[in-house]
């Protein structure tokens, strides 16, 4: 028996050209537990007996396929009820990881053995969201990810057999019977009295519970293992359940669905996985996993070796949420723009804030995997961020809180309305081989600098712009000099106030021969270069300047409200003046606004050219808390 996906629509043409990669040296990546199992099969070949026939099926349909091209089979399994976030990203990224450094294949399935959840604006975020992270589970042959629902008459068939074998009953006790029956840590279970049954009685009562001749939770299948089980996920769990409502892929072909205990394994077994990686509140599952597929082995329905499952610790990261639920009452009570407000830890928010699939496949492998439960720094991942951006992003000069300069002697220096054109080069830094794009833009009398970069009354170490000032001792100091970065030496004269005492504009003169790049320009020694944008070419455009969601390192630990704990002002929205280039910046395109931080333009709001709208990424320096 095979399966083939028919129904669901996939975006990509184009499948892995030949068979999987070599491994490779694993020189270069840390090394961790699950590495060293995997490593330790493929040296003792555990799995080098298995088949693969090209499709998921069972041990008749692998038998007849030729030795499997995968060394290691690994799968993300999501639930396609909600939007992945950085937890899940974690997950993507070890287990197409895994696969990819071992020589194997990783699947995407979907799991939606649960009729209620599933959503196609879900199923299609996730298929974006892994292949924009960087990964593809197509192989030769099939493009298509794989989804659990079509594996439903396996189960099923895996089910009567259970029944047939003395393996499975079905129990007509209430749920709350069943609840007090199953005992505790403390105290064995109960047998129920429906569980000497006959199997031919099972067999008749399961076949009318999926014929609709029963009610909703009426009854339900049950493994037969152990009531006294000290661990109760083996206290005979329940595998199958009546539960009439449509389901997605299969519509009403079905009204008994298996459970997840149940399903999940025989999943990972249709399609020759070897590596089962879960979280580890799975742990206590493994168990009836493995005498799942003991049962079906025996039984010839599987094949074996079988999968195994391992469990590692899921990510925790401060200051953020990853609960579906809690993500979901974010965006129904209006707490966020939506799964893809930057501020949300959804991989779409994540993107629109600016991180890239470098960063987030970098902070995976950063924190590893492990087998305990900890808390990881917000600041890991911001640093993730910047280390990829440092190299690779172009600079740009962005005016956030602007006030004008004007230079006086300026139209007699070159000529009245005189514009200058100056270039900085976007790359200071450009990676081996890569020439660096060159930035154009020009200065004339006005431009605008930082409000912070004049002070009257400097701060002792002040550097930037300063008039002219006598001290008590009627001492005289000149006005400051500073480089416009990239254009000309100026040096401070004074500044003009309103009523208020606000300073309206800051003025100053122009050096002339001193312009960056041209021979002598740095014979006039400065102690600071600011950024600046021309008010000729500066072009407004809206900033949005994001901080962390949550004031509350652990928003939702120990039962707390984590909406009591929002940060009033995780976004304050600006008016910034930057540079002609910025503005022709792509939707999605990020940027280093000098001195300031990184920044993307707008994937949704940005029009290039005509209305640009940047998000703050991260800062600089980890300044947050600071
Ligand atoms: P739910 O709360 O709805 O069960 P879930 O977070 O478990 O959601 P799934 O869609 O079942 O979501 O997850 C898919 C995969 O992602 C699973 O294999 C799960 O182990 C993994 N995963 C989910 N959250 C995290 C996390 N915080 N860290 C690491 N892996 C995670
Ligand atoms: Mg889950």
């Amino acid at each position: 028996m095979a399966f083939k996906i028919s129904r669901m629509s996939h975006p990509s043409k184009t499948p892995l050209a030949a068979a999987p990669a070599a491994p490779q040296t694993e020189s270069l990546k840390p090394s961790n537990f699950l590495r060293q199992i995997i490593e330790s099969d493929l040296e003792k070949g555990t799995y080098a007996s298995r088949r693969w026939s090209g499709c998921p099926g069972d041990a008749a349909h692998h038998a007849k396929g030729a030795p499997d091209p995968a060394k290691i089979r690994t799968r993300f399994p999501p639930e396609p009820n909600g939007y992945l976030h950085i937890g899940h990203a974690k997950s993507i990224c070890l287990n197409f990881g895994l696969a990819r450094d071992y020589g194997g294949v990783c699947h995407l399935r979907f799991d939606d053995t649960n009729p209620e959840k599933e959503d196609t604006e879900y199923v299609n975020s996730i298929i974006d969201a892994v292949k924009w992270l960087g990964f593809d589970w197509c192989q030769p042959g099939n493009t298509l990810p794989y989804q659990a629902s079509d594996y439903f008459d396996f189960m099923y068939r895996a089910a009567e057999y259970l029944i047939e074998a003395g393996h499975a009953y079905v129990d007509e006790q209430t749920p709350e019977q069943m609840r007090v029956n199953r005992g505790d840590f403390g105290k064995a279970g109960v047998d129920s009295p429906y569980r000497t049954r006959t199997a031919a009685d099972n067999l008749a009562r399961f076949r009318q519970m999926r014929d609709g001749m029963l009610d909703d939770g009426s009854m339900v299948l049950r493994a037969k293992i152990d009531m006294a089980s000290p661990n109760i996920n083996l206290r005979d769990p329940a595998i199958y359940r009546i539960r009439r409502a449509t389901h997605h892929n299969t519509g009403d072909k079905w009204c008994i669905y298996p459970m997840y205990t149940f399903a999940h394994p025989i999943e990972d077994a249709l399609e020759q996985i070897t590596h089962s990686i879960c979280t580890l509140e799975f742990e206590d599952q493994r168990p009836f996993y493995d005498w799942l597929m003991e049962r079906l082995i025996e039984g010839g329905l599987l094949a074996s070796p079988p999968p195994k499952q391992y469990e590692f610790a899921r990510l925790n990261l401060t200051f953020v949420i990853t609960s579906k639920r809690k993500l979901a009452q974010l965006v129904n009570e209006n707490k966020v723009n939506g799964w893809d407000d930057p501020r949300m830890p959804t991989i779409v928010g994540l993107r629109r804030r600016g991180y890239t699939p470098e960063a987030l496949q970098l902070f995976a492998e950063r924190i590893g995997v492990t087998k305990s439960d900890s808390w990881i720094d917000y600041s890991t991942l911001e640093g993730c961020l910047r280390e990829d951006l440092e190299l690779k992003a172009h600079r740009g000069f962005a005016v956030l809180n602007p006030v004008k300069l004007v230079l006086t002697n300026w139209d007699e220096v070159f000529a009245p309305g005189h514009l200058e054109p100056c270039t900085q080069p976007a790359l200071p830094h450009p990676p081996e081989g890569v020439e660096s794009p060159t930035r154009h833009f020009t200065i004339g009398k006005e431009v605008w600098i930082e409000r912070e970069d004049f002070e009257e009354v400097p701060p002792k170490g002040y550097k930037r712009l300063v008039p002219p000032r006598i001290d008590g001792n009627g001492n005289a100091t000149p006005g400051s000099k500073v480089r416009l970065k990239g254009g000309y030496v100026i040096e401070c004269t004074g500044c003009t106030k309103d009523a208020d005492g606000k300073v309206t504009q800051v003025l100053a003169t122009v050096v002339p021969d001193t312009k960056s790049g041209t021979p002598g320009s740095e014979s006039v020694k400065v102690k600071a270069a600011i950024s600046w944008v021309g008010v000729a070419d500066g072009v407004d455009a809206e900033v949005r300047m994001y901080d962390r969601l949550f004031l509350d390192a652990n928003p939702d630990a120990g039962g707390k409200d984590f909406l009591e704990t929002l940060n009033p002002n995780s976004l304050k929205i600006i008016t910034a003046i930057v540079e002609p280039s910025l503005s022709n910046a792509l939707p999605g395109q990020n940027f280093q606004f000098e001195r300031h931080g990184y920044f993307v333009a707008d994937r949704i709001d940005h029009v290039q050219g005509s209305k640009p709208v940047f998000n703050l990424a991260v800062g600089l320096r980890d300044s947050w808390g600071k």
